[in-house]
């Protein structure tokens, strides 16, 4: 379960720990389940890399008989959680747990962590820079434009700009 990116994920193989209250309600099972494990990624901001302890808490209704409805808070079309073979799957509430807790841009800072100023983050991380200046790239197209001229020069007379201030 990577979550890819610059976030932060569980890493393959890696081991967690799940620790689950089933209670019966008949139709369905109240599962409510916490899991446990390392999750490891890069700092957004210096690039470090962040390997953290973090628990994921989940909690939801599975159906036991076919019947089950989830009742008002199933979305449309949203497949209801079913207890499969005796076996409840919380993998992809995991999942969305983690989507919603874990930071989409994680810092050293978060996790009581300094970022180490003596790397400078790359300009490109900051989004306000990109990589390759946008002017220069304006430019290198110009000289090709010049040069298609140069090696074609009777076709520089009739260029078919006048449309524009028309
Ligand atoms: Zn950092």
């Amino acid at each position: 379960m990577r979550l890819g990116g610059e976030m932060l994920g569980v890493a393959e193989g890696s081991q967690v720990e799940v620790v689950a209250d089933l209670t019966n309600l008949g139709e369905s099972v109240l599962v409510d389940a916490t899991a446990h494990g390392r999750v490891t990624g890069q700092c957004s901001r210096c690039l470090n890399p962040l390997d953290v302890e973090h628990s994921l808490h989940v909690s939801d209704v599975f159906g036991i008989t076919p019947d089950f409805i989830t009742g008002d808070d199933a979305e449309e079309g949203e497949e209801p959680l079913m207890v499969d073979e005796d076996r409840v799957d919380i993998t992809q509430l995991l999942v969305d747990e983690a989507g919603l807790t874990l930071p989409f841009n994680p810092v050293c800072e978060d996790y009581g962590l300094e970022c180490n100023d003596a790397i400078p983050a790359p300009d490109g991380i900051s989004g306000e820079e990109s990589v390759v200046d946008p002017r220069w790239a304006g430019l290198a197209s110009k000289l090709e434009e010049v040069a298609e001229v140069a090696d074609s020069t009777d076709s520089a007379d009739t260029d078919t700009d006048s449309d524009k201030d028309a």
